[in-house]
């Protein structure tokens, strides 16, 4: 065999370990038994000693050194086994244990914390995380700045001065918005009745399917928490019901069909390989956002769901495909991002790349995190944070070292922006589409000119071949000042 194929044949089957691992986490939020806790995370850490070793493994330095690619896949083929090989080397296996060790302790410390509103009692161990995923990024950054190499993890070649610019853009107009709608008069929204669950998972999975999602390659069951995982063949997704609220089953629902499908609609001669996944965090957050948001949450459809709503649940259902609509896109400050509305989402996100960025530097000392955000969130959203669980202890990012991710959020917001502009361009009877519940034309043009490619183009490359332009603030910011402008009567 030539060097490309043995590295191929290694790389696929440390693919496959991989999408076992991660069906061990989908089993640990799932259906796992609780007793299995402890076993499990030793399961776990197992399946990640192979795979750093596979990764790692000297054969594959030889092999990459070796092989030359002969087309554009295979050239993204070697680019991303060798990305994933430099890491794994890069990082001594002694500082990559350590971290894996410590973030798994912070975490159940930080949920005792968060129960607990002890955001002090959680700083030293957060200190600690801090400190080794700046180790890890200094042997990661060579030139780059720390914070950079920590970005890359998630968002390959995007840098923070990319993204001040992006966000810098974002944001006056975001706050103006805001302001002109807090500032306005608030529309009255009824209370809603009760829902029952099997209803709400009913509907959820009625809706997953008229978006394309494909029952015999995944399936839907309960977690605390909604997630999408998998590749290819296997892609599962999580949701969550309230009897009180059924738009966060239905929304959260759509968000990881969103996630979901695009996985499940990557060219299957990518699937088992380095490319049979999504581009990067963002590109994947863009395809979530846009099934949610874009098409979910638009006039034209709401009119559709809320005629099944109303078949479902008749009178706990607002009689007024208006009010519906309302009650689904309606602003409100509020200190949970992941409850935030799309004018509020991406101000969250803001402050939290301005924080993090701190931290990493050190301008930020960890035990000064608390009260530098509740000065920050004062600032942007006008409000005192009343307690650690509403105010920094909220997310558990940090506490497993996610530093570098928060922004894909934005970025997922931004190019779904960008994305959602180029569909409506090219499909003139979007709305007229979706009023009759079929977002069957939008799922077409998403496939074609993003899903299907998985990782083959990098982000901003696949976002510009996309929409035609590279990726700005710009179209985001058209699409919320139009779609709430008109909702609250700007
Ligand atoms: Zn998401």
């Amino acid at each position: 065999m030539s060097a490309l194929e043995d590295l191929l044949a290694h790389e696929r089957e440390t693919t496959a370990l991989a999408q076992v691992a991660g069906r061990l986490g989908w089993d640990q939020e799932t259906v796992m038994p609780a007793g299995a806790a402890e076993q499990r995370s030793e399961e776990m850490a197992a399946m990640e000693a192979v795979l750093h070793a596979r990764r790692s493994d000297p054969k594959v330095g030889d092999w990459l050194a070796e092989a030359s690619a002969e087309d554009a896949v295979g050239a993204a083929q070697l680019r991303e086994i060798g990305r994933a090989h430099a890491r794994a080397t890069k990082v001594p296996a002694r500082l990559a244990s350590e971290i894996a060790r410590v973030t798994s302790v912070a975490q159940g410390e930080w949920a005792a914390a968060r129960a607990a509103d002890d955001f002090a009692g959680f700083a030293p161990r957060l200190a600690e995380v801090v400190a080794l995923k700046r180790e890890e990024a200094a042997a990661l950054a060579g030139d780059r700045t720390l914070y950079d190499a920590m970005l890359d993890d998630y968002e390959h070649g995007t840098t923070a001065a990319e993204l001040d610019a992006m966000f810098g853009a974002l944001r006056p107009r975001l706050v103006d918005l805001r302001a002109a709608i807090l500032n306005g008069p608030q529309p009255t929204l009824p209370e809603l009745g009760r829902f029952d669950e099997a209803g709400q998972l009913a509907l959820a999975s009625e809706i997953a399917g008229l978006f394309g999602y494909d029952f015999t390659r995944g399936r839907i069951d309960k977690a605390v928490h909604p997630f999408s995982s998998g590749s290819g063949a296997d892609v599962r997704i999580t949701t969550r019901t309230d009897p009180a609220d059924p738009f966060n089953c239905l929304y959260s629902t759509l968000h990881e069909v969103g996630h979901a499908t695009y996985e499940q609609n990557i060219d299957p001669d990518l699937a088992l390989t380095v490319l049979g996944q999504g581009a990067s965090m963002g590109v994947h957050e863009s395809q979530s956002r846009l099934y949610e948001n874009q098409l979910g949450r638009s006039r034209a459809f709401c009119g559709w769901l809320h005629g099944r709503l109303r078949d479902r649940f008749g009178d706990a259902v607002p009689e007024r495909a208006d009010t519906f609509y309302a009650l689904v896109n309606r602003v409100h400050a509020g200190f949970i991002r992941t409850e935030a509305d799309e004018v509020h989402y991406n101000l969250h996100v803001l402050m939290r790349f301005d924080l993090e960025r701190a931290m990493i530097s050190g301008d930020l000392a960890v035990p000064d995190l608390e009260a530098a955000w509740n000065e920050r969130f004062a600032a942007d959203f006008g409000a005192q944070v009343d307690r650690a669980s509403n105010g920094c202890l909220q997310d558990v990012h940090w506490s497993v070292g996610l530093f570098g991710y928060f922004p894909t959020y934005t970025i997922g917001n931004l190019y779904a922006g960008c994305l959602f502009a180029a569909l409506k361009r090219d499909l003139p009877d979007l709305d007229t589409d979706l009023a009759r519940g079929d977002p069957g034309p939008a799922l077409l043009w998403l496939r074609d000119k993003v899903q299907r490619n998985g990782a083959v183009p990098e982000p901003k490359a696949l976002i510009e071949a996309a929409t035609g332009a590279a990726p700005s603030a710009g179209p985001l910011l058209d699409y919320l000042e139009a779609k709430f402008g008109d909702l609250y009567g700007l």
